[in-house]
């Protein structure tokens, strides 16, 4: 997304690819890695992995493991040290201690059931109608926190989606950054994270399109740099699922890495290239060398295709 002129030695382009380590890599997720890559390449910036690994539940062990050794199989090298979600705890809980102090953050006692009876439905599930605002009812005990959202109004232009505009109060309510359930929000640790790495490019899924005014919400309150973004059209299969592990999406088969990411190639709009089905090298200097971020189509959803 950025310039091309930016130098290898102060780059103006630190892109990311962040993977919840829940399943092994499958063609959803290898597109996203693949654009994130190719995008970060072209920019010649830096390109890193971070695993969002925070909920414990949701994790399976060696996942993660199991992703970073399919991305070495498919040529892909990520530039520095590869963060874990779960090492991250102290930052998360700085960041919500500084809203806090703020009051920007305050305890909820509500259960997912009460909200989903109570309220009208947003964008992302029931709108949050400030119940526990005010402070929570006697004899009510703090399950999650959720951040003030008053009259938030968030806009900004998506490189491949276009203006997205939200009026988070409205649409969404106060949301939560540390659940009922324990772990800090995926909302909370994505941003805290992305503003430590340094990251100025989000190259990642059409299914976060609507969390990313939540998120440029949480930099603003937080102090951060907002960093551009580009949201990929999400495989999705014949019946219009998202490809993931509920969906019994194929792991992919990195023994004949060529094929397989040239299907990637071509789903987010590029020309494929030819060369032995082994030679990653040669692969990825003429998919860098090709990449036309303007080629992607421009919709949240595309269907996968049938993988070589
Ligand atoms: N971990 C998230 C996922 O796998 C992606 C987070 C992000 O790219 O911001 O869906």
């Amino acid at each position: 997304m950025a310039s091309s002129s930016t130098t290898a030695a102060s780059p103006a382009y630190r892109g990311r690819f962040a993977p919840s380590p829940t399943g092994p890599l499958h063609f959803g997720s290898l597109v996203t890695a693949v654009g994130s890559y190719l995008d970060a390449k072209a920019n010649r910036g830096i390109w890193l992995v971070r695993m969002e690994d925070h909920d414990q539940q949701r994790s399976v062990p060696g996942m993660a493991d199991a992703i970073l050794h399919t991305l070495e199989a498919l040529g892909m090298a990520w530039d520095e040290t590869v963060l874990y979600q779960s090492t991250r705890d102290e930052a998360y809980a700085a960041a919500l201690a500084k809203l806090k102090k703020r009051k920007l953050v305050y305890p909820c006692a509500c259960s997912r059931r009460e909200i989903a009876d109570s309220a009208v439905n947003g964008i992302d599930g029931p709108v949050y109608t400030g119940t526990c605002r005010k402070g929570l009812l006697a004899g009510r005990a703090t399950r999650s926190e959720r951040v003030l959202t008053d009259g938030a109004r968030i806009e900004f232009k998506d490189a491949i989606q276009g203006k997205v505009s939200h009026n988070i109060e409205r649409q969404i309510g106060d949301f939560v950054v540390k659940r009922a359930d324990g772990p800090y929000a995926y909302q909370l640790a994505v941003v805290v994270d992305d503003a430590m790495q340094g990251i100025t490019d989000v190259v990642r899924g059409a299914d976060l399109l609507d969390s990313t005014p939540r998120q440029i919400y949480l930099q603003q309150l937080l102090g951060y740099a907002t960093p551009r973004y580009a949201h990929l059209p999400v495989a999705v299969n014949v019946i219009g699922e998202k490809l993931s592990k509920q969906t019994l999406a194929a792991p992919i088969d990195a023994a004949t890495p060529v094929p397989v990411l040239n299907a990637a190639l071509a789903f987010l709009g590029q020309d494929s290239i030819e060369c032995g089905p082994q030679d990653t090298a040669s692969f990825w200097k003429r998919a860098i060398a090709g990449w036309r971020l303007a080629r992607v189509p421009h919709s949240r959803t595309v269907p996968a295709p049938a993988l070589p």
